[in-house]
């Protein structure tokens, strides 16, 4: 049988799933059993978040369940979008469902009459080659992700987390004037949700935000324009946009080679995310540096060629 998902073949056995929806949830634990009930008996992974302002959730699943869930979430919440990525394999070790306060670390909430405006991957194409040189582009997320990958000419915020973007932002209001035309982006939309409402408090007037980010620009218009890979919160951690070898745009931290390989440190007080290529990662048994490799708390060296991120209650199922 050929899966179709929006016109388009899927070839994989597994799909991972991206979505967020803002609605007023007015009983959370009524919302958190009803996703319970409905994914107990199905082969579905990862982290569903449920707040007052809404849903946001990042799953894989046999490609079955995964799209059978994708039908319930849009009876559920009537305009959800769902971005879909296929994979080989879970990209979830396991199961959460959670109620937070906020669906986003961000302390500044959500006023979507407020938002920029939202364009389409093929508007955004359009735009990123129709760009003057008063058009800024803006990576919304961390400096982790966007190091493996990114638009071209996207300005890099050095920001460890979300919520170090409103002191950056002060520097940026610096350097681009008010009426500049900005432009968003970032993994599947919701932080450019935040990050849009943000600007346009701080008075920018034109500000465009990529609908459904890098991966829905992905399915729907490839590779071009982005280099590198996308950085992605699961086991997969970096996957292409597009089929085909894809050249890593950063470099190891030991020899400088290019990688876009991710290691967690292996000295478990240290536990620094950074790129190593496979060679580096043997003679380092995944340490970042020399004084790492003789800590005490060392935790056991995934050899493989792409190691999953470490887990803390690592075990099998
Ligand atoms: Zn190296
Ligand atoms: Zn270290």
């Amino acid at each position: 049988m050929q899966l179709v998902y929006n016109d388009q073949p899927v070839m994989s056995t597994y799909l991972a799933i991206a979505y967020y929806y803002f609605t007023p949830i007015l009983d959370l634990q009524e919302d958190l059993e009803a996703h319970r009930n409905f994914l107990n008996s199905r082969d579905i992974r990862g982290r569903i978040y449920l707040s007052q302002e809404g849903v946001n959730g990042q799953v894989s699943g046999e490609y079955r369940d995964a799209l059978g869930y994708i039908d319930w979430l849009r009876k559920k919440y009537e305009k959800i979008v769902c971005k879909v990525q296929p994979c080989q394999e879970h990209a979830f070790y396991k199961l959460t469902i959670k109620i937070r306060k906020q669906l986003v670390a961000f302390d500044h909430p959500v006023d979507l009459s407020k938002r920029g405006n939202a364009v389409s991957p093929s508007t955004w194409k359009k735009m990123l080659e129709e760009k003057d040189k008063e058009t800024v582009v803006i990576d919304v997320r961390n400096n982790y992700e966007s190091k493996v990958g990114h638009f071209k000419g996207a300005i890099l915020p050095p920001c460890a987390s979300f919520r170090e973007f409103p002191s950056w932002t002060s520097e940026l209001e610096k350097q681009i004037p008010k009426e500049a035309k900005v432009m968003i982006y970032c993994t599947g939309g919701i932080r450019c949700e935040y990050y849009s409402t943000y600007l346009q408090e701080k008075g920018y007037t034109n500000v465009y935000q990529l609908e459904g980010g890098i991966i829905q620009y992905g399915f729907e218009e490839g590779g071009e324009h982005f280099q590198g890979k996308l950085f992605v919160f699961d086991d997969r951690l970096v996957v292409p946009l597009q089929e085909g070898d894809v050249e890593a745009i950063s470099s190891c931290h030991h020899c400088g080679l290019p990688s876009d390989v991710y290691y967690n440190c292996a000295n478990m007080d240290c536990n620094e995310l950074f790129t190593c290529c496979h060679a580096c990662s043997q003679v380092k048994v995944g340490c970042c540096s020399s004084s790492c490799m003789a800590a005490s708390r060392l935790r056991p060296f995934d050899s493989s060629p792409r190691p999953k991120p470490f887990r803390k209650q690592a075990k099998k199922i």
